[in-house]
């Protein structure tokens, strides 16, 4: 198996490169020549395997230049007892045919884990095969979650270093805090006046600039992204979806017409990995993409137009907070027909007048695959507290955005199909928020306030890795301007 560059598919590289690479010389994401199929033999040892035997065996397929003992030790390692009961991805029933997976048990109490956990693994073997012997400088561009739980999964990882670049206005005072006060000799977090679409388009820059890459190769090191723009990413978040399906599959859910997943969605990482399973075989019938206020994928889904001319909003649910959707190139890729000339031309309309269309053929199949809708704030927080006092659910923000546009989606399609909501922040991440969604009232106080008060309300438990954040003490409280990014990488190196 190689992979391609979405603006050049002349020239396959093996997996190993696309996960040290991060992103293509000229732009373009590293995508799979073909997606595997996983068959009915297949799904039937998969249900009677916990999660690292499905994760192995999905790597595998998708990962053919590693070996067999590299993948299961990745795996063996990552989704071990850094996640609560060793499950990183438990099911939970909140309704008839209607589930939630839990993407938070992990040390960051946000999806993100699940990949980050792995990826550091999976680079440090990519490394021993195509990185030249260089050491690898993780950049990372963060609405919030994806900078934690990349200092935490490279925390001390030889052969790396890590940068991360936040909006030092748009993430919660609990995402601050936990990037702030990261430990580790290898790390380096910088706050920037700016929004995440800023810093992620300076991060990418810099992965293709000659002048940025000679500098830090003169450092023996080499480029290289924990964003989900690198494949490493992505291949982790394909697991879940395939370890959903076995365990609805293991409750004796009716599955003859396959099932439905809603997916909060910013950088269109996670539901892009829904939509791979899918092709492999999984049997996912609709995947519901949802959006806070920066409805700009929902728009783009009903009309065809993808547009960033708009106003950008500051939501409660900041880790969606996003107008450039960087793993859509991928999925056009798709449903181009890997027309790679088409997608570089819709990129480039994108950069250049910050918007594109695409032809009746794509939108159409859009439309078949996908429904999408969105929630303002007050309609999230709305949602937070019916699900809590009708079913007994404690939504964060951003899941409780995708259990809002879930419920349109039945009311409007009527479907009878299972499904499922993926859960992808512990409510206690967003405590103001939801503390806030749930008794009508602003909370006086700071964040762990809210979480005591939360905790003294519904009972549920408060992950540990944010109650022991308290007395932490802040090690990174820098902040700079967008155009300062390069040299801020510079000076820390
Ligand atoms: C990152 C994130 C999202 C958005 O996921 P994408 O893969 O970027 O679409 C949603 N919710 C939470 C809590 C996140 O951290």
């Amino acid at each position: 198996m190689v992979y391609y560059s979405t603006r050049n598919n002349l020239k396959g590289v093996p997996s190993a490169a696309a996960i040290c690479e991060g992103i293509s010389p000229e732009g373009g994401l590293f995508v799979p020549e073909t997606i595997p199929a996983i068959g009915a033999e297949e799904f039937a040892a998969l249900r009677n395997s916990d999660y690292r035997g499905r994760a192995s065996a999905v790597l595998k397929k998708y990962l053919t230049d590693f070996t067999d003992e590299e993948i299961d030790g990745c795996v063996g390692s990552a989704y071990g007892e850094n996640f609560e009961n060793g499950e990183p991805a438990p099911l939970v029933k909140i309704g008839d045919k209607f589930y939630v997976t839990e993407l938070w048990h992990g040390p960051t109490c946000a999806f993100k884990d699940l990949a980050l956990q792995l990826l550091p693994r999976l680079l440090t073997a990519a490394s021993g095969k195509a990185g030249g012997g260089r050491k690898s400088l993780i950049l990372v561009a963060t609405s919030g979650d994806t900078g934690k739980a990349a200092l935490e999964g490279f925390r001390d990882v030889p052969g790396t270093e890590v940068m991360v670049f936040y909006p030092a206005e748009g993430v919660s005072a609990m995402q601050k805090l936990q990037m702030c006060t990261q430990s580790g000799e290898n790390v380096y977090v910088c706050g920037i006046n700016g929004n995440f679409d800023d810093a992620q388009t300076a991060v990418k820059r810099m992965f293709t600039d000659p002048v940025m890459i000679s500098r830090v190769a003169g450092r023996n090191m080499r480029f290289s992204s924990a964003n989900s723009i690198n494949w490493g990413r992505l291949v982790p978040q394909i697991v879940y979806y395939v370890s959903a399906y076995c365990e609805l599959a293991n409750r004796g859910e009716d599955l003859s017409d396959g099932f439905d997943v809603a997916v909060p969605t910013g950088n269109f990482g996670n539901i892009l990995a829904a939509y791979y399973a899918k092709r492999s075989g999984v049997p996912i019938k609709r995947l519901i993409c949802a959006s806070n206020k920066n409805r700009v994928l929902t728009d783009f889904m009903h009309t065809g137009t993808y547009s960033r001319n708009r106003e950008f909003y500051k939501t409660c649910s900041p880790s969606m907070d996003i107008l450039v959707s960087s793993n859509l190139e991928r999925m056009l890729y798709e449903l181009c027909g890997h027309d790679c000339e088409r997608v570089a031309d819709m990129q480039k309309s994108l950069a250049e007048t910050g918007e594109f269309t695409v032809g009746s053929d794509v939108s159409e199949s859009m439309k078949e695959i996908f429904y999408a809708g969105s929630r303002d704030d007050e309609q999230t927080l709305e949602i937070i507290r019916r699900f809590y006092r009708e079913r007994g659910y404690l939504a964060d923000t951003h899941t409780a955005v995708a259990l809002g546009v879930c419920e349109d989606y039945i009311k409007s399609e009527g479907v009878g199909r299972p499904v499922v909501v993926m859960s992808t922040a512990s409510p206690y991440k967003f405590a103001p928020a939801v503390l806030k969604a749930i008794t009508g009232e602003t909370v006086r106080g700071d964040e762990f306030d809210a979480i005591r008060e939360l905790h003294n309300l519904t009972g549920k438990p408060v992950p540990a890795p944010l109650s022991s954040l308290k007395n932490r003490d802040i090690r990174f409280g820098n902040v700079c301007e967008k155009e300062e990014i390069p040299d801020t990488v510079l000076a820390n190196l």
